[in-house]
């Protein structure tokens, strides 16, 4: 890539937004920040916004702009104050912006990264509930008009960089089995809880589900890591971004996570992409695919690591897998309800209102109530089936109580 890079991050103070502006501050001379959006840390933002000088910043209401441009102006930064979803679509569409990271967390991440794949950006995509929502509506929209999607889950990202070409490039113009894969290894790291008594995990507190033994991550992709829903999601989001079948994507614990993810060819080979556990390297290698540009990451330091470890996922620990291999299968509107229905029972356990082993027994409770009433044909009827799961799911805590 040659001429210079310009970027909207959305989420841009979360984890992945952090990490993002650390690669892009790297390499000054490639990229420049055209818009920057969170929903809350404003102090982070402005920060943010006087290191990096973006044309726009995005807040949720008019409160939250108010209190930003406040802290602007103190800072003597230039950048624009806009507010509400469609200051979202608009900064993630406009003509200027060549890339969108798209690393807002939940369903609410969804519209603004279909609009950025509508207007053919590179999408560099680590919402996965985007795919998990609405997968083949976006992946349509990606393929309709041309958009570059490069993974930035680091699983994906790791299949994404051992795909053959052509495949990746373009996952729908033919099979997995015809570009010579049998299979997608997803690896895992089994989360915090792997070998914890299995009778213990109802006294699992917020405080430990948060706590990841090798990736610092923001609170919701860290409870999806407990419970495994996390790699529930990256299965569904596997399945739309490669076209594999649920038969062709098999899960691998890993717990030291060097491995982060391999494809099996047709000749038996397997290919693995291993690195330290860091998401910079997924990050700047969608900022610079096709070639490399340095990231910050630790090198590899294969001597210290020592060994690697391997086992079959153990379903009965990690209901929230299993759900989520139903959904996928299911298909409709399924995996629309079970993101939804994740995202509430993740949200009531951080708040202390359902037990952490409750959480898959309200997902399959929304899934067996709703699925039959709702349809995916379209992003309104998606859109209902969300609103309907999360309804669903708020009345079934409320009985809880
Ligand atoms: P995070 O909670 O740290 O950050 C989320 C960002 O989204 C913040 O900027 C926040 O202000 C913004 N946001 C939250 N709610 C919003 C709303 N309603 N409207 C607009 N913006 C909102 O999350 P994260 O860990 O950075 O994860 C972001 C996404 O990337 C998630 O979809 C996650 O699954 C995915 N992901 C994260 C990692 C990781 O290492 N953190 C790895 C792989 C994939
Ligand atoms: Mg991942």
């Amino acid at each position: 890539m040659s001429a210079i890079q310009t970027l909207t991050v959305l989420g841009s103070t979360g984890s992945i937004g952090v990490s993002t502006l650390d690669v892009v501050a790297r390499h000054a001379d490639q990229f420049r920040v055209y818009a920057l959006t969170g929903a809350t840390q404003l102090e982070k933002l402005a920060e943010q916004c006087r290191q990096h000088a973006p044309r726009y910043a995005v807040v949720l209401d008019d409160q939250a702009a108010e209190d930003l441009r406040g802290l602007l102006k103190q800072a003597g930064c230039q950048t624009e104050v806009l507010c509400g979803e469609a200051a979202l679509e608009q900064v993630a569409t406009a003509p200027e912006v060549t890339m969108v990271m798209a690393a807002i967390v939940g369903a609410a991440g969804m519209r603004p990264t279909l609009a950025a794949a509508r207007a053919a950006k590179r999408v560099l995509l680590a919402n996965k509930e985007t795919l998990v929502l609405a997968g083949k509506l976006f992946m349509d929209a990606v393929n309709a008009s041309g958009a570059e999607l490069l993974p930035i889950d680091s699983e994906h990202n790791a299949i994404f960089q051992v795909l053959p070409r052509a495949h990746r490039e373009h996952p729908y113009r033919g099979t997995l089995a015809q570009a010579g894969v049998k299979r997608i290894l997803l690896t895992a790291s089994g989360g915090p809880f792997r070998t914890r008594a299995l009778e213990t995990l109802v006294d699992v507190t917020p405080e430990e589900a948060v706590k990841h033994p090798n990736w610092s991550m923001g609170r919701k992709i860290s409870v999806d890591s407990a419970t495994m829903m996390n790699k529930g999601l990256e299965v569904i989001e596997a399945h739309w971004l490669f076209n594999a079948a649920p038969d062709e994507i098999t899960v691998v614990v890993h717990p030291q996570s060097i491995i982060h993810s391999m494809v099996e060819y047709a000749d038996g080979s397997v290919l693995a992409q291993l690195g330290t556990p860091d998401m910079r390297t997924p990050i700047a290698y969608g900022l610079s695919y096709p070639q490399r540009v340095e990231s910050g990451v630790k090198s590899l330091d294969l001597f210290s690591v020592g060994r690697l470890d391997f086992e079959a996922p153990d379903l009965v620990r990690t209901p929230c897998l299993r759900l989520a291999f139903e959904a996928l299968r299911a298909g409709g509107a399924a995996t629309a309800v079970l993101n939804a229905a994740n995202e509430i029972a993740v949200a009531a356990f951080l708040d202390r209102q359902l037990g952490y082993t409750r959480i898959p027994v309200l997902i399959e409770e929304v899934l067996a109530t709703c699925v039959g009433d709702c349809k995916a044909d379209s992003l309104e009827a998606l859109q209902q089936a969300d609103a309907l799961a999360r309804l669903t799911a708020q009345r079934w805590l409320a009985a809880q109580s």
